[in-house]
């Protein structure tokens, strides 16, 4: 298994290269990032929810993109720089930037 660099979805069946696909935030290695920064495709992703994006393999259950991010080590305040309160996830957990950290993190209530 292989994790995605641009959301960190941790089950890729491929490595990110070579026209693979993410079922999580849909970027296609190879083709999409040989131009764009995975930085930049990440805040697009974001920008979009973010949400699950493959058709063809189901989303996990209980699957939240921002805590994927946050699981992979992935969510910064530099990538996301339009959030600034806190974040309420389906789940029941609650994000909060912490921006001396220059992270964010999540908090159960
Ligand atoms: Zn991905």
């Amino acid at each position: 298994m292989h994790t995605c660099p641009v959301c960190g979805y941790a089950k890729l069946e491929f490595p990110p290269e070579d026209f693979t696909i993410c079922p999580s935030c849909g970027t296609e290695f190879g083709y999409q990032d040989a131009s764009t920064s995975h930085q930049v495709l990440r805040q697009k992703w974001v920008s979009k929810g973010p949400v699950w994006h493959s058709v063809v393999v189901p989303q996990p259950p209980l699957w939240n993109g921002y805590l994927q991010l946050i699981k992979a080590h992935m969510f910064s305040a530099e990538d996301i720089p339009w959030l600034k309160g806190p974040v309420k996830v389906e789940i029941g957990e609650t994000i909060r930037p912490s921006i001396e950290r220059g992270i964010l993190v999540s908090s159960h209530p």
